[in-house]
């Protein structure tokens, strides 16, 4: 079994005592973030925390739905809580399952007068023990700043599970104190529409700016945060490549955020961002994944980030991974004959009993990266999303496509997430179109094969109608 996260010590904390009575009242509750960063040093980031009602904190996020850096030692330091007079709060730190680690859960007396203050600052000790090519949580020097929101926000816990919990809409309002520039943020001051939005964001400063462009509504801005220059000749034609997937993907979802930020990371893949993305080197070669990653870090901006699911845990990365595949394909920006071997090879792991598991399966939510069992979401879930893209081709006379349902449901469950009725429905909503079939058949049940032919065909069906370009 591999573990990525050891828990935290249990700590008990018990700071000096505030007699004054508890002020409930039943307004919604807003959290208020101050991200203050007056320059770039390792010590100068401090967070704090303005909480309006009575309720329980997480210390940064140990687990997110996609796998980023263990940690070595605690993440926070200098920790302080005041009440709303002011003083200092009675606080109990205690350890909570949440997905599939412990996390660090700091509770109040029931004497302690809210709002409350929470304040501190980040342990750079905690992140100098990273593994090669997952992003590192958090890097702060005198020179750079790439930092996950997962990594450094303090979150209200909800009671549920972990989808609930982060899909909830609350009011995040986050206000950047900084006197240098910021990229992965909308503005200096903005909400959040619920705790996904927040952890996924990606922050950064330092680093050069190598390409700027348009697209999609968006003004992007390529950062090279590798150790390496790239021509300027090829960042030229990434970024107008770019601008053709942003052009693609906000004609069917909608318009991008206004300001969008593309990292070039020491990573594998990529990893999706509130307002941008990191992603791995970049390459014009059309054999090479690189573009298919721009437009599956892309499309997360819609499929992940503004909507998700609360019962189909497969749906995020094998709907992305397939779409983005398929658009770098129509564009041009990857061979079809990679797309091809891909989508028409049997699951090579079907046999193997630890991938004996529905996609529908509730644990993969939690346990696909820890595990390493993903590969049965992203490749055979791919192949699902084929099956149901040829379903929704054939059925409505190739007007509609998998794109377009997918779009229904992103549109209609912005900054939310959708069950699987609603989901069924979405495909109703093109024209009766049932896919009941393929959710029995290859979805809900647990290693279950997609016959080679089956593959074959879907394909080459698709290919027909111009799914995959010239
Ligand atoms: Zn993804």
């Amino acid at each position: 079994m591999k573990k990525l996260f050891l828990p935290a010590l249990l700590a008990v904390i018990l700071v000096s005592c505030s007699q004054l009575p508890t002020d409930q009242n039943s307004e919604r509750p807003s959290y208020s973030y101050t991200f203050s960063l007056p320059a770039l040093h390792p010590d100068s980031l401090s967070i704090s925390l303005v909480a309006s009602q009575a309720g329980r904190f997480v210390l940064p996020f140990h687990f997110f739905d996609n796998p980023v850096d263990s940690f070595s030692s605690e993440i926070v330091r200098d920790l302080q809580v005041f009440d709303s007079d002011g003083a200092p709060a009675d606080t109990l730190l205690m350890l909570e399952k949440i997905g599939p680690i412990y996390n660090q859960v700091i509770g109040f007396s029931s004497n302690v007068k809210f709002p409350v203050t929470i304040r501190w600052k980040l342990n750079p000790e905690a992140f100098s023990d990273t593994a090669m090519n997952l992003l590192p949580p958090v890097a702060l020097s005198t020179s750079r700043l790439s930092i996950t929101g997962a990594s450094c926000f303090i979150i209200p816990f909800i009671e549920g599970s972990i989808a609930q919990m982060w899909r909830k809409p609350l009011d995040l309002e986050i206000d950047f104190r900084t006197g240098i520039q910021v990229y992965g943020i909308p503005e200096k001051s903005f909400r959040c529409a619920n705790i996904y939005e927040l952890l996924f964001l990606q922050i950064f400063s330092g680093d050069p700016v190598i390409a700027q462009g348009t697209g999609g509504g968006t003004d992007f801005t390529f950062l090279n945060l590798r150790e390496e220059s790239f021509e300027p000749g090829m960042m030229q034609a990434v970024s107008s490549n770019f601008s053709l997937i942003l052009d693609e993907i906000a004609a069917v979802y909608g318009s991008f955020p206004e300001n969008y930020t593309v990292a070039f990371q020491v990573i594998r893949g990529g990893l999706e961002a509130t307002y941008g993305f990191s992603v791995l080197r970049p390459s014009l070669d059309t054999n090479f994944q690189f573009h298919e990653v721009l437009a599956h870090e892309a499309l997360h901006n819609f499929i992940g980030i503004r909507c998700g699911e609360y019962d189909d845990p497969w749906w995020k990365e094998a709907t992305t991974n397939y779409l983005g595949a398929v658009l770098a394909t129509r564009l041009n920006l990857y061979n079809k004959e990679s797309l091809k071997g891909r989508l028409t090879a049997r699951f090579a792991y079907t046999d193997s009993s630890r991938f004996n598991l529905a996609l529908s399966d509730q644990w993969l939510r939690e346990n696909m990266f820890p595990q390493n069992v993903h590969p049965l979401v992203y490749n055979k879930g791919a192949q699902v999303v084929m099956l149901l893209d040829l379903r929704v081709r054939q059925a409505s006379g190739n007007k509609y496509s998998i794109n377009d349902v997918t779009a229904y449901l992103t549109i209609n469950f912005t900054n939310s997430a959708f069950n699987r009725q609603d989901f069924l429905a979405a495909f109703r909503s093109f024209g009766n179109i049932n896919v009941d079939d393929i959710f029995s058949d290859y979805i809900d049940i647990a290693g279950a094969l997609i016959p080679d032919s089956l593959l074959a065909l879907a394909f080459d069906s698709l290919d027909s109608l111009g799914a995959f370009g010239d």
